[in-house]
């Protein structure tokens, strides 16, 4: 059985998960115009745009050889839910035999979920099990902190593709990790090369902070935004967004870690009162996480067909004037091209640093 899963950022994360379970894995390719284009083939039209681009990377991932692909199950109010069924069901009209593996959580009932399990560990012991994804977690954690430094230092790097080549090498020096040690020796190599590198640091008042929320897929997913947070951080700005993978695994997984998680859905409860699915209240909350930690703005990103990113995008006007912040909403779909993008951001930025240059005018005046 060759298995492999569709590429999403922090993909390193599953491969390494697969393979100390023992499968015989391969590695997604990430999605590129070709991937949207089989996507938008053979989706139906007014599926979200996640979907398609998903659907696309099983039909490489066949033509790569691939028998049997894992994906996430998703409950709740939105579309994710269907997306397993859906996908293997379009699969097999277009004639691929690859099966689909739909891992549900729990409250997807015991009966799947064992079966799963069962399918996942394949022969490893529990033992080995239990420590094969204590360790992908460890991983992500640890991956996750190096993008983070990476998106706060990036802005002021002399040579900041450079921090990009260097985000390639660790994947691949995460990659031969084997244990919770190794992780902390490629966790605190990576960090001494990102600061070896040369900076011209602003002073605090002039440095510019843009959290990036909305769908989780197409925030996580560079290749669906058009790498939008390098593109940020080349033009100055240090980002941060509202989703990383261990973040995911911890509110959704980890019950011990959830209530850290709350205050996030707290923050938007004035603007969403119930769950509508997707990250709809959690975008809502983060931005007003990013005005209370003093950020200069919010990119909202909203995939096309998403229906709970389609009601948060609505209140943004009043989210932005209530609490003085500006958001730039971008529709995101196969024929967002990267001028475009680069262009509204621009603007974007234009009119934040505006803005706080007139706040640090006034503040002087008083
Ligand atoms: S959150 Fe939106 S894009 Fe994501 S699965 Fe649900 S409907 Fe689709």
């Amino acid at each position: 059985m060759t298995i492999s899963f569709p590429y999403m950022e922090s993909s390193v994360v599953y491969y390494k998960l697969f393979e100390m379970l023992g499968h015989e894995v391969v590695a997604p390719p990430r999605p590129t115009q070709k991937t949207f284009k089989l996507g938008v083939k053979y989706a139906p039209e007014f599926s979200c745009f996640p979907f398609k681009v998903i659907l696309g990377n099983m039909i490489e991932l066949h033509e790569m050889g691939v028998d049997t692909i894992f994906i996430s199950g998703g409950y709740g109010p939105c579309r994710a839910g269907y997306y397993g069924p859906v996908q293997k069901k379009l699969l097999n009209y277009i004639g691929l035999d690859t099966d689909v593996i739909i891992f549900e959580q729990v409250r997807g009932g015991w009966k799947d979920f064992l079966n799963n399990v069962r399918l996942l560990k394949k022969n490893a012991s529990i033992y080995r099990m239990i420590k094969s994804v204590y360790t992908a977690y460890k991983i992500s954690v640890s991956m996750d902190s190096i993008l983070k430094l990476i998106h706060r230092r990036r802005p002021y790097a002399r040579d900041k593709s450079r921090l990009s080549e260097l985000w390639d090498e660790f994947e691949q020096e995460y990659l031969k990790v084997e244990s919770s040690r190794d992780i902390e020796r490629v966790e605190s190599r990576a960090r001494e090369r990102i600061e070896d590198l040369e900076y011209d640091f602003p002073p605090e008042s002039e440095r510019l902070r843009v959290g990036i929320v909305g769908e989780i897929y197409v925030v996580m997913e560079g290749s669906t935004n058009n790498y939008i947070e390098e593109m940020l951080n080349e033009m100055g700005v240090e980002v941060e967004r509202s989703h990383y993978l261990s973040e995911y695994i911890e509110s959704h997984m980890i019950p011990w870690k959830k209530k850290e998680y709350l205050h996030i859905l707290d923050k938007g409860e004035k603007y969403l009162e119930i769950i509508i699915g997707g990250h709809a209240k959690r975008s809502i909350g983060h931005i007003v996480d990013y005005k209370e930690r003093g950020f200069d703005g919010a990119v909202h990103l909203k995939p096309f067909g998403c229906l709970p990113e389609i009601i948060s995008q609505s209140m943004l006007d009043r989210v932005s004037q209530d609490l003085n912040i500006p958001i730039l909403p971008l529709s995101i779909d196969e024929q967002m091209g990267e001028t475009h993008t680069r262009t509204r951001l621009e603007a974007f930025l234009d009119l934040v640093r505006g803005r706080k240059e007139e706040q640090a005018s006034n503040k002087q005046e008083k």
